[in-house]
């Protein structure tokens, strides 16, 4: 049905205390405004955006509401928020599907859980995955011009995957994905932070190498499987860092060893004791090891971190996370 873009000018202007521009109504229902939200507090302005899409929701035919809030032009932020970070932290891998955004996420969790004030910037543009790890399905809000990061399980994080519309592809090349994640480092509001845990994209090319010039992090840390193949690309992940004048840490193993639920029984799928041994051949600390385990897996689907909850996978992520704490120096 057609919507009637006049109703919708009516019943926003009804509530939105003159503060509401660009009203447009689309094809398909969905009404796009802006919201202009200088002089007034987070709170009123949390109320006052949630009030004008109740008002538009309400006209006949309004599939959504889209609305972009903004500030005027001179209280709009100039200055980088980046002072505020105290350090950054790369968790990187040579390739894919090692469990890196796992590893991430759950450090990130664990290291917000000791008390730290934590972010986690999801880097993989193309595939995000904090969404889910965190159960995080949500598009971030822009205030004063300023991209709000999304609290979850006691830290702020922002991913592409609330900054684009659900199942559209991002269509960004290499030169301007690193641009807009340099931005969303200096730029997002993320307050003061202990530490900012970054989410690198998998490998080793041209994106990663240009986000470790870039960004600058403090430390690095790899997330290798223990198979020959994994341990070749992350062998490529330490000397993209060392190239790049950034510390490793260290190398955490996932999927290290695999304990049967049944007769307790602990197997080696993909071989063992690997990183180690690379750790030890590179001059690298081992940071530890991270089981292969059903609960891990299914958690992480779920939302729900493991390094939240008080089971062993808790007690694994915060050894882990206390090692790199005391590293960076937070
Ligand atoms: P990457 O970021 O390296 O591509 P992910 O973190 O997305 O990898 O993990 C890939 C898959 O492996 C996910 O389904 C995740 O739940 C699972 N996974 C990661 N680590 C473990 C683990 N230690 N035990 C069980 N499943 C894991």
């Amino acid at each position: 049905m057609t919507v009637d873009s006049q109703a919708v000018t009516k019943a926003v202007g009804a509530v939105a205390e003159g503060r509401a521009s660009g009203i447009a109504v689309r094809p398909d229902g969905s009404v796009g405004l802006v919201l202009a939200v200088d002089g007034i507090d987070r709170a009123t302005a949390a109320k006052l955006q949630a009030d004008v899409e109740a008002a538009a929701k309400l006209v006949a035919g309004v599939t959504a509401v889209r609305i972009i809030l903004t500030a005027d032009r001179d209280a709009m932020p100039t200055e980088p928020a980046k002072p505020a970070i105290r350090s950054i932290l790369a968790v990187a891998s040579g390739k894919g599907g090692v469990g890196k955004s796992t590893v991430s996420a759950n450090l990130a969790v664990a290291l917000a859980r000791s008390g730290r004030r934590v972010g986690l910037l999801d880097g993989d543009i193309y595939g995000p995955s904090v969404p889910t790890l965190l159960n995080k399905h949500v598009r971030a809000d822009l205030i004063a011009n300023r991209i709000q990061p999304v609290e979850a399980f006691g830290l702020k994080t922002l991913s592409m995957g609330m900054m684009t519309e659900p199942g559209k592809a991002v269509i960004w090349r290499g030169p301007m994905a690193a641009s807009a994640f340099t931005q969303l480092i200096d730029l997002a509001d993320w307050g003061d932070l202990d530490v900012l845990v970054i989410d690198m994209p998998p490998g080793t090319g041209d994106i990663q190498l240009t986000l470790a010039q870039k960004v600058k992090p403090n430390g690095a840390v790899i997330v290798s499987t223990p198979q020959d193949l994994a341990l070749i690309d992350a062998d490529r992940a330490i000397s993209m860092f060392a190239q790049t004048d950034v510390r490793v840490i260290g190398i955490v193993e996932n999927m290290s060893f695999h304990i049967c639920e049944s007769c307790g029984h602990e197997s080696h799928p993909f071989g063992h004791g690997g990183a180690e041994d690379i750790a030890e051949k590179l001059g690298v600390p081992f940071l530890g090891r991270i089981p292969l385990t059903a609960s891990i897996r299914a958690a992480s689907d779920a939302g729900t971190p493991p390094a939240a909850g008080n089971g062993p996978d808790a007690a694994v992520f915060a050894a882990i996370a206390a090692s790199v704490a005391a590293a960076l120096g937070i």
